[in-house]
């Protein structure tokens, strides 16, 4: 059974309330950053700057692509969908991040458009309820549960049904101690979920360390083998 913890939008408090007490109990994140908007906002709350996001990526947290302006994707054009896509996989690449997530603005999402993100992205979690089942039955199609102001007891109730069906858990979060938000969890909630997650010792993943994509590492070995096959055939021949 395995929980993660993803944080929509990047908003600065995840930085200065959510991380010092994740790191507490010794829990990452996975960040979902709209490209455009390092060191903006959304919807009139601030999201974090760039040195923030490498701070949580240094500590070990995935950096996941919330596309370059949070659109409504299923409205655009194709090539308004791939730009969204491709600049800010490479906006994030640039900035020396491994890019492997995409996380789907406003849950809007359909065959067309995970079409695309497959070109792009190794997962996708768009805004589908529910938990995961392991090996994942549709890497693109990442369901997950949404943090909405709701209690420590409510969340427990996730947590402890998915270690009775050894699932996959993605909790899914944006504002922390912002209760006018509708997206919302306290920072007390926040704590007890963390102290919970650690009592009942949980193992606590981002999206691609659950999902493990090729690394560099399998390329290599293949290509190291082919090499070594044209030595060992031309020495024969
Ligand atoms: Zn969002």
């Amino acid at each position: 059974m395995t929980v993660t913890l993803c944080f929509d939008d990047a908003y600065k408090e995840v930085y200065t309330i959510g991380f010092p007490i994740l790191k507490e109990y010794g829990i990452r994140g996975t960040l979902g950053i709209i490209t455009n908007e390092i060191g903006g906002s959304f919807e009139g709350y601030p999201l974090m700057n760039l040195s923030q996001i490498t701070e949580l990526h240094n500590n070990g947290w995935e950096i996941a692509s919330h596309s370059v302006t949070h659109p409504y994707l299923t409205s655009l054009t194709d090539e308004e969908v791939i730009n969204e896509l491709m600049n800010s996989r490479n906006a994030l690449r640039d900035f020396g991040f491994k890019v492997n997530a995409f996380v789907v603005p406003y849950g809007n999402y359909d065959d067309r458009i995970k079409n695309l993100v497959k070109k792009y992205y190794y997962s996708c979690r768009p805004s589908i309820l529910g938990t995961n089942s392991i090996p994942v039955e549709d890497r693109y199609m990442l369901k997950s549960k949404w943090v909405m102001n709701d209690s420590f007891e409510t969340i427990k109730i996730w947590i402890d049904d998915a270690i009775a069906n050894d699932n996959w858990l993605i909790i899914m979060l944006h504002n922390i101690d912002k209760p006018e938000r509708e997206y919302n969890i306290s920072s007390e909630n926040l704590r007890e979920v963390s102290q919970y997650l650690t009592e009942q010792k949980i193992k606590v993943l981002n999206i691609s360390e659950v999902l493990n994509p090729p690394s560099i590492v399998i390329p290599l070995i293949i290509s190291s083998a082919i090499l070594l096959l044209i030595l060992v055939l031309r020495k024969f021949k």
